[in-house]
């Protein structure tokens, strides 16, 4: 929370309430960074709990219209919003860039990933489509079909301003609920340059809102008697906590959290590809990616060493700087605070113990941007902090293991469980890896294995708490709630009946 005035070219985050933009009004207040430069670029107001009941109250009074509607209107609105998605595409990605930091490709791929969302339940009307038996007994028919739950509510991380939303409320609109959105307070933009699309699109005032935030506004969701159900997606121990406390207060919760991911190379690997992958997932984002790979498992001395002498030259060749400039392949982290956690993780690596082959900590960029070179470790040890722990910056780390088996008990025996991945030239070697390993997302020969829209996301383990995955059928499950009824249009009474109804 600030109290300074900022200079008049900071930009004023309020939030989203009725089909309108408003300015906050609980006096709380945070900064928003450019992380290239290092300047403050926006203000962001933080909701107090009046301002958080507002927001319910305006989804509250939008539901019982929006859930009324056909599912093929609601999804008209969707087939729009899709439209005026791709119209702005560009400038919304520089935003994403302005904000997290990120290249502005990626920034596009990040949104081409929300929006393949949007599409996915363009097809709502047959998403919902109920079962039906006829004749379940003698003169009876039996139907199934799930309903919307009510007001839904998404609190979302920094690492995806615009893709993690886009795993939420699209789904949960389409579904026939109304949403408040709470976004990251480091890059709140894009959830209200996606509200203003929406309202744009059609949909009614109240049906998706945004209050900008920190703990205050989260708990006030958390407690809030009106809401049904919170998706979350943030580190595990908030995750975790989000998942107690909105279960305790009787609410639907699904909450993803953070993660360690494993990247396998056998022996008979291709290394170049291998390498290649490890350069794009590790050093992708700036490593700021809750399906980054940030260990690599070399199964064998050998796989190890050529992995160092192939990745030495190509981490020091990487392109870093802003990620509005061409060519630029890593950008900064998204602030001063998480650069320094970051650098803080290089020093206890190497108190640890570890190896640094490459160290990212005195990268020289020109201005007081957020950046991080680079790193490498080798001879991580499971025991290690820089092992057991999410670092979430541009740092991998090779562990050396000897056989597929310890490859695999490695990474079932850690905390988390989001993604994996192998690389091998043998089928039989990645059956008994997808078969037997302890994780949500397996990658074989991929080393970023983000399932599509049509699928869902979801690790295991530590990575999430609660049952359902994230969009996909999964989705649609987790924001509608199912509803049996049993049919029968006798011609006359029939007499009471005292024993347990069976098949007549
Ligand atoms: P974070 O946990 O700090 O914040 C996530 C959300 O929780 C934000 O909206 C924030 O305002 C809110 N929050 C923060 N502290 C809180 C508190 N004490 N009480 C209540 N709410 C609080 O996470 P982050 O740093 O924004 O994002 C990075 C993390 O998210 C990483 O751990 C990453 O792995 C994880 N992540 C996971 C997935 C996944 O799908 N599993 C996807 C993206 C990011």
């Amino acid at each position: 929370m600030q109290t300074i005035q900022p200079p008049a070219a900071v930009t004023e985050i309020g939030h989203y309430v009725g089909g309108k933009r408003i300015a906050g009004t609980s006096g709380k207040s945070g900064d928003v960074f450019n992380p290239a430069t290092g300047e403050r670029s926006g203000r962001v107001a933080f909701a107090g709990v009046a301002e958080v009941d507002a927001a319910v109250a305006a989804a509250t009074a939008a539901f019982p219209a929006w859930s009324d509607l056909p599912p093929a209107r609601r999804a008209t609105v969707m087939f729009r919003f899709r439209e005026l998605i791709l119209r702005d595409a560009d400038r919304l990605a520089g935003l994403i860039t302005a904000e997290h930091g990120k290249t502005f490709s990626d920034a596009q791929g990040e949104l081409a990933r929300g929006l393949e969302i949007v599409e996915f339940v363009c097809g709502i009307p047959h998403l919902l489509k109920g079962e039906m038996t006829e004749q379940v007994s003698t003169g009876v028919d039996s139907h199934a079909r799930r309903q919307p739950l009510g007001v839904c509510a998404g609190i979302s991380p920094f690492n995806f301003p615009a893709m993690v939303p886009m795993w939420m409320f699209p789904v949960a609109l389409a579904c026939g609920n109304t949403f408040v959105m709470k976004p990251s307070e480091k890059d709140p933009s894009l959830a209200l340059e996606l509200a203003a699309l929406l309202t744009e699109a059609g949909l009614p005032a109240g049906v998706f809102n945004v209050v900008n935030g920190d703990k205050v506004a989260v708990d006030a969701l958390l407690a809030h008697p009106g809401i049904s159900a919170i998706s979350f997606v943030g580190s595990t121990p908030i995750a975790e906590y989000v998942y107690k406390t909105g279960t305790g207060a009787g609410k639907r919760v699904q909450a993803l959290g953070g993660a360690k991911n494993h990247l396998v190379v056998m022996p008979d690997a291709d290394l170049d590809s291998a390498v290649d992958a490890l350069m794009g997932s590790a050093f992708g984002s700036a490593g700021e990616r809750c399906m980054a790979i940030s260990i690599a498992v070399a199964v064998g001395d050998e796989v190890a060493d050529a992995l160092i002498e192939r990745l030495r030259p190509k981490i020091n060749a990487l392109k870093i700087g802003s990620g509005i400039d061409d060519g630029v392949e890593m950008g900064p982290l998204v602030t001063g605070v998480h650069r320094d956690k970051v650098k803080s993780y290089i020093e206890i690596g190497i108190k640890e113990g570890a190896t640094a082959v490459l160290d990212g900590r005195d990268i020289k960029i020109k201005g007081d941007g957020f950046f991080v070179g680079g790193t490498l470790f080798d001879g991580v040890k499971p025991e290690m902090r820089v092992y057991r722990e999410e670092i979430f910056g541009p740092v991998l780390g090779i562990v050396r293991v000897t056989s597929l088996d310890e490859a695999l008990r490695l990474i079932n025996e850690h905390e988390f469980g989001n993604g994996t991945s192998i690389f091998t030239r043998d089928g039989g070697t990645a059956r008994t890896f997808d078969r037997n390993v302890q994780a949500g997302m397996v990658g074989i020969n991929v080393p970023i294995p983000v399932p599509m829209a049509f699928h869902s996301f979801g690790g295991w383990k530590r990575s999430i708490f609660g049952d359902h995955a994230m969009h996909g059928m999964e989705g649609v499950r987790f924001y509608t709630r199912l509803k049996t009824t049993t049919t029968r249009w006798p011609k006359a009474a029939t007499g009471a009946e005292y024993i347990f109804p069976t098949v007549k």
